[in-house]
């Protein structure tokens, strides 16, 4: 059954009644050349265990299920679960889940669906309402996988992958550039799905280091130093703080002229190091 073929595509769908949800972020990939790369750039083998993220009618799952050992997709629309074991049904590695991804304690999943394989690792065209939640999820559980591949918006993607201390860095960008070592693969055009949407996306792949590059005595405090910074874009980082974190601005003030901080800096051009120290003192 070829997936990629629209007129297919509508066939499978109208049999089984389904119509697309904007609301799940339901675009499914009708470019041939996208997923076989992805599942390529995931460098899976029979040893690996793969964590899908939303199937939809399973077009990178059937790719995911050819290179690696056992896929498991968590899919939110019960409506897709028949119309995926159609699409599916020639593999015997595939279990797919109806949950949501954001309800799922993934430890949990992970240590019981792949308690034989090698390494997990995570694939997923993510839906683009939660692309951060999930990611910050995948991270911050320290769930025990080695690599993630998603594709996401174009921003998104770029955000995620930028330099912490550049102008495209966000409080996500910290959190990235904490856990993993994060790269753009790949552009994937708007007209490259089914329906098409309003923007262009790209594939990211986040290698989650082993060992953590920075230490952090104090990771809960760190995180909100970050996203206080960055919660008033407009604003200097020492005012976002300031009045995010409740803290005089004498105080933080004080705190940035010991670190030979410019009080005027804004929180795009601080880099790891200056959000560290600025949460040890503060
Ligand atoms: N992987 C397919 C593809 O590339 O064609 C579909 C990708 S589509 C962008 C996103 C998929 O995620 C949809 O199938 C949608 O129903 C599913 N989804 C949306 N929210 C979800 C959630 N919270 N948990 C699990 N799946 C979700």
């Amino acid at each position: 059954m070829d997936l990629y073929d629209y007129n297919t595509v509508k066939r499978i769908l109208g049999k089984h009644g389904f119509t697309f949800s904007k609301a799940l972020g339901q675009n499914f990939l009708i470019n041939p050349g996208v997923c076989p790369k992805m599942a390529e750039s995931l460098s899976a083998d029979k040893s690996t265990g793969v964590l899908e993220i939303g199937p939809g009618i399973g077009v990178l799952t059937k790719e995911l299920c050819k290179t690696a050992g056992r896929v498991v997709s968590l899919e939110l629309d019960k409506r897709l679960i028949p119309v995926l074991d159609e699409t599916l049904e020639e593999f015997e590695n595939i279990e797919i889940i109806n949950a949501d991804v954001m309800k799922t304690d993934l430890n949990v999943l992970i240590n019981e669906k792949f308690k034989n394989c090698a390494s997990v690792k995570v694939c997923a065209n993510l839906p683009y309402y939660i692309t951060s939640p999930v990611i910050m999820t995948l991270l911050e559980s320290r769930l025990p996988i080695d690599e993630i591949v998603v594709m996401v918006q174009k921003e998104a993607g770029e955000r995620l992958c930028a330099q912490v201390g550049s102008r495209l860095a966000g409080a996500v960008t910290a959190a990235v550039n904490y856990y993993a070592d994060s790269e753009i693969l790949f552009d994937v055009s708007r007209d490259s799905f089914m329906p098409s949407p309003k923007v262009d996306s790209v594939v990211i792949r986040l290698k989650i280091r082993k060992e953590q590059r920075f230490k952090i005595k104090d990771e809960k405090k760190f995180f909100t130093v970050v996203k206080c910074a960055f919660s008033q874009r407009r604003k200097t980082a020492l005012n976002s703080i300031s009045n995010t974190m409740g803290i005089s601005k004498d105080r933080v003030s004080a705190v940035f002229d010991e670190l030979g901080l410019d009080l005027n800096i804004r929180a795009e051009k601080l880099k790891m190091e200056d959000f560290i120290n600025i949460s040890e003192k503060i």
